[in-house]
């Protein structure tokens, strides 16, 4: 599995164009990667088209990569071409994400999971699912999602009753349409009213139905709107209790030798900050899966 080496970072500009404040954060934390060594960026292709179809209805996937609305505006952001190409940009990195840590062990997409997009239409700001995107693609590998975001993964849930493949566990501290359903579960912790220990042990039930799936590759969305001083948090996570939050998913991976490719999710604090929050996730998954062995120190 992994060892001592270099973390693959996927991340190209087209995921945060100028157009779209809300995705600067992405390039800030790539920025941050870059510059302290704790990643190689590599920019994917965009994903091509016969790679979406049949994951979406085909009726909603056409409007949104022509742009016909009201469907190509579902998600809640008003539709342009700079918005579709970087979802587009984004899933591309799914996939090749996803093979890269079949091959290597670890991998990250600088990037969001896009959780709410259910089968026929977009939702959240998420337009076509990129968790399910996995499990379509790879019809011949178990892919099980730990979704840590602030908002449960309804669209994501969605697609595990329909793909065979897809296993989904959220742990959220709003719900967002999630209750668990046919390979998915749903655990609400919300810190501040029943402390992290709550969380540990959602975790713990988590990385157990995970390892009961034995899947081939574990997706891990670290999203950083469970923060307490994210705007949208009711989860109420610590700088510090994020941070153990990484360390013990990607510890049990390590654990269960199971590859991982994790991705970033929400965040919507300033950009900075989220940024900084993004970078402590690559700082947890490098030191619990040892991959600064044998640097100097
Ligand atoms: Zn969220």
């Amino acid at each position: 599995m992994t060892s001592a080496g270099e973390l693959r970072v996927f991340f190209s500009e087209a995921y945060a164009p100028p157009s779209q404040p809300m995705l600067q954060r992405l390039g800030l934390a790539a920025r941050l990667i870059e510059r302290r060594g704790l990643g190689r960026l590599q920019a994917p292709r965009a994903i091509e088209r016969a790679a979406l179809d049949g994951l979406h209805c085909e009726h909603y996937l056409r409007a949104f990569l022509d742009g016909v609305d009201p469907l190509a505006s579902s998600q809640g952001l008003p539709w342009s071409a700079a918005l579709r190409d970087s979802a587009l940009a984004m899933l591309g990195g799914q996939l090749e994400g996803a093979q890269q840590a079949l091959r290597c062990g670890v991998a990250m997409n600088l990037a969001r999971g896009f959780h709410h997009a259910v089968h026929a239409r977009g939702s959240g700001f998420c337009a076509l699912n990129g968790l399910a995107l996995i499990a379509h693609a790879l019809p011949q590998q178990r892919i099980a999602v730990l979704d840590c975001d602030e908002h449960g993964g309804n669209g994501t849930e969605e697609f595990a009753a329909r793909l065979g493949n897809l296993h989904a566990v959220s742990i959220f501290g709003t719900r967002f349409g999630c209750y668990g359903g046919l390979r998915s579960s749903a655990f609400p912790v919300r810190v501040r009213e029943q402390g992290f220990g709550k969380y540990l042990d959602a975790l713990n039930q988590a990385m157990e139905i995970v390892a009961g799936c034995r899947p081939d590759l574990l997706v891990y969305q670290a999203g950083a709107d469970c923060h307490r001083d994210d705007p949208k948090n009711q989860a109420g996570l610590s700088t510090r209790e994020l941070f153990q939050r990484d360390l013990f998913v990607f510890e049990a991976a390590h654990r269960l030798q199971l590859p991982v490719l994790f991705l970033v999710g929400g965040g919507y604090q300033r950009a900075r900050r989220v940024a900084q929050l993004n970078l402590n996730t690559v700082v947890a998954a490098r030191t619990a899966l040892g991959m600064d062995r044998g640097a100097a120190g």
